[in-house]
């Protein structure tokens, strides 16, 4: 029944070479084959450790249960999530991860790349890991911290519970999704066979964070048609669409209302991409803010932008379009507080101070959220992540398993 013993440090360094790269580009589902030869390791080694119907669905999710080893009949049936892919903004083939043993707090610099280099005057929370084990790549690639933290620690909190049985829990259910990074985390997530009440993405960022508030997120597309003539007879009737593209751009401040410019609780307006001719031009922006009326509010400032920017070319229209990302998760998780309290309750029972905090955007776990499995975002200990200087401590790992297994007994005690 039980296998190989493996540390959360031997899972992860296995996990993280091997290539997970998810691409937006790609219309295929997972987006990328590669991520399934993770999710296809993941099935092996929890059938392995006797969870036996582990399973990598035709979507490229991997689902698996952990049963219950309690009398009690009415402990919720609760689901811990992580994503296998990693950013496409960074490289992720070829991982090489360096385990830097008891680190002193001097710089780290990465042997691929000598102009990488990890130092605790840019990376605040590396001061609280002097004396512990640092984990990065070697300057070529990312890590895949994020969210392969999370998956090496689900994986050890099962095993432990597995080899622990003393530990009362319910029916665990276990979640590993491919397409996080490009926003499909949940396209294909099948909630009715997951059977779970509450869930728990673990992809958070310093140790003893819980995270049960996101950004709202729409997006907005506006499409600008000018006018367009010959060149050279072109006096008084030319409108370029580019020109007014530019203008709606310049027109928007400087010191506000920008990802550069804001902080916390601050939502912004954040142009992401621009695309045309003279004739046609489309305007791609996201819109963020922690209430739906304050994302209302930028929308509408936006569009009074672009209606004055308009008015000074007469002839030419706009088409102005708000597309729905996704909503802040608190408005769910808020009708359900036992969910953040538990967690916050698990990570003090682990010897943390428990800080909660909201996120500078979303997870899984915002979708989820409204999709029916309330899912806030605990801690995996993922630092820097989507870049070569990411790095994850091994004790912070350690303690993230020690903080599911908690909660899986906290759920049990308070049934
Ligand atoms: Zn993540």
């Amino acid at each position: 029944m039980s296998s190989t013993p493996s540390t959360v440090l031997d899972r992860f360094l296995r996990y993280v070479q091997i290539d997970t790269q998810s691409d937006p580009n790609s219309t295929a589902q997972p987006s990328t084959e590669k991520q399934k030869d993770l999710s296809r390791l993941l099935v092996t080694e929890l059938f392995e450790m006797g969870v036996l119907d582990a399973h990598l669905d035709e979507h490229g999710y991997v689902y698996a249960t952990l049963p219950a080893n309690t009398t009690k009949y009415n402990v919720p049936v609760i689901c811990f999530c992580s994503h296998v892919d990693t950013s496409p903004d960074c490289s992720g083939a070829g991982v090489k991860p360096i385990v830097h043993t008891k680190w002193d707090g001097s710089d780290i610099v990465l042997p691929d790349d000598l102009s990488q280099v990890l130092r605790q005057s840019e990376h605040p929370d590396l001061t609280a890991q002097i004396g512990n084990d640092i984990v990065t790549a070697s300057g070529a690639t990312l890590l895949g911290a994020d969210n392969k933290a999370g998956v090496a620690e689900i994986m050890d909190a099962v095993y432990f519970l597995i080899n622990n049985p003393d530990i009362k829990h319910g029916t665990i259910k276990i979640l590993f999704t491919p397409d996080e990074e490009i926003g499909r985390g949940t396209a294909k997530v099948d909630l009715e066979k997951l059977g779970a009440a509450f869930g728990y993405t673990i992809d958070g960022e310093s140790v003893g964070t819980l995270e049960d508030e996101t950004f709202s997120a729409d997006a907005v597309k506006i499409t600008i048609s000018g006018v367009s003539t010959h060149p050279g007879f072109a006096k008084g009737k030319l409108e370029n669409a580019l020109k007014i593209a530019a203008d709606v751009l310049a027109t928007l401040p400087k010191d506000t209302l920008s990802p550069e410019t804001t902080e916390d609780m601050e939502g912004f307006i954040h142009p992401t991409n621009i695309e045309g001719i003279l004739e046609k031009v489309t305007l791609g922006f996201i819109i963020r803010d922690f209430t739906v009326a304050g994302l209302h509010e930028k929308e509408t400032y936006l569009k009074r932008i672009l209606e004055n920017v308009l008015t000074n070319y007469p002839h030419s229209t706009a088409h102005f379009e708000v597309i729905e990302q996704y909503r802040n998760m608190k408005e769910v998780l808020d009708q359900h507080p036992q969910v953040s309290d538990y967690a916050l309750e698990a990570i003090r029972r682990s010897g943390l101070t428990a800080k909660r905090r909201s996120i500078r955007g979303g997870t899984d776990g915002s979708r989820l959220s409204f999709m029916g499995l309330p899912c806030p975002n605990i801690f995996a200990g993922e630092h820097a992540f989507h870049s070569k200087l990411e790095w994850v401590s091994v004790q912070d790992m350690q303690k993230a398993v020690e903080v599911i297994v908690n909660l899986c007994q906290i759920w049990e005690e308070k049934a």
